[in-house]
């Protein structure tokens, strides 16, 4: 008892402590100064953050998430993280107790969070994380994950293979394929299944809800300027019913979908309006503004600003897999058979 109430209170503590390494991570990796020692900084004033102010969640809560120095606000999405992988690391502890599992997941669900966060702030998935998984899927070739070797080697194939040869057309990033290749070694064929299905069906509800949402701030727009042109205008009108049936559609999937879904509808929306927030200390602005300059450099047709990352979906498909992923092919199981 004694025991597992401590090992409850290490997950808890270095779950926040790494989750602070992630946010690190989240930020240097895309920037490739992954190495660098310079330490943490403030992204608006550059003051140097002591240690003292480097606290994870309880430095922001002290703070009244504002630089110490220059007073900017600093994006809640870092204690937010923190959190996350402290709550993450603490169910893993739960559900696996003390098993090499445990280190497993709490590895990997760390790594979902890099993997969701870069793909939303740059569209890219870094290889490094696609190959931190792909050692745990190799590791749990060990007898310690109840996957069978022709599972994993199935589950490697089975959805990558095809989302290849999709990317090959374009309409898919090579960072998603790679992820689904490693994904399947870890957790073989059923639950890769698993895992894809989900992401799909997830992707497409945050889709309609990013278009609605978008359009319906577009329509504002033209009506609030009253200067735009009149074929702007003519669209707007025509969507207007199709906007508010979308709208309601999205609210009530809102509602449904529960916390998770709003969460991601919410920092879409952030996404599309960075351009236009003023806050510091928000490392997407500057990453996405460069993302747009590239974009404008290299004048594809497919323009990742107004797309959404697959990325985010797949790592909370793989989350809701790690948690529910038994419990989902027993009860899909039984509905066939
Ligand atoms: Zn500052």
């Amino acid at each position: 008892m004694a025991l597992t109430i401590t090992l409850y209170i290490f997950s808890a503590l270095a779950g926040l402590a790494i989750g602070s390494f992630l946010n690190v991570v989240i930020y240097r990796l895309p920037k490739g100064t992954f190495f660098s020692k310079a330490r943490s900084f403030c992204p608006n004033c550059g003051a140097p953050i002591k240690a003292y102010d480097n606290i994870p969640v309880i430095s922001y809560l002290i703070l009244k998430g504002k630089c110490r120095n220059c007073h900017a606000s600093i994006s809640p999405r870092y204690p937010l993280i923190e959190a996350l992988n402290c709550i993450l690391w603490v169910v893993n502890f739960a559900v696996y107790g003390i098993s090499w599992m445990t280190i497993i997941y709490d590895i990997l669900v760390s790594v979902l969070i890099v993997v969701a966060m870069i793909d939303f702030d740059t569209f890219e998935i870094p290889d490094s994380s696609n190959v931190t998984i792909l050692l745990l899927g190799l590791i749990t070739f060990f007898p310690i994950s109840g996957v069978s070797w022709q599972s994993k080697l199935i589950g490697c194939v089975c959805i990558s293979v095809p989302l290849f040869i999709i990317a090959l057309f374009g309409g898919m990033g090579l960072g998603d394929v790679k992820l689904f290749f490693v994904l399947g070694l870890l957790f073989g064929w059923q639950k890769v299944l698993v895992i894809f299905l989900i992401s799909v069906v997830i992707g497409a509800v945050a889709s309609l809800i990013f278009m609605a949402v978008r359009k319906r701030n577009e329509g504002e727009e033209t009506l609030e300027d009253g200067q735009s042109a009149e074929d702007e205008n003519v669209s707007a009108d025509a969507l207007e019913e199709n906007i508010s049936d979308k709208a309601d559609l999205s609210q009530a999937k809102l509602t449904v979908d529960g916390q998770a879904e709003e969460d991601k509808a919410a920092g879409t929306e952030t996404v599309a309006e960075s351009a236009q927030s003023e806050e510091f200390g928000d490392n997407s602005q500057s990453i996405d503004g460069a993302q747009n300059d590239e974009d404008a450099e290299e004048g594809e047709d497919d323009v990742p600003s107004k797309a959404i990352p697959f990325g985010p979906f797949i790592a909370l498909a793989t989350l809701i897999t790690v948690y529910l992923g038994d419990l989902i092919i027993k009860g899909y199981t039984n509905l066939i058979f």
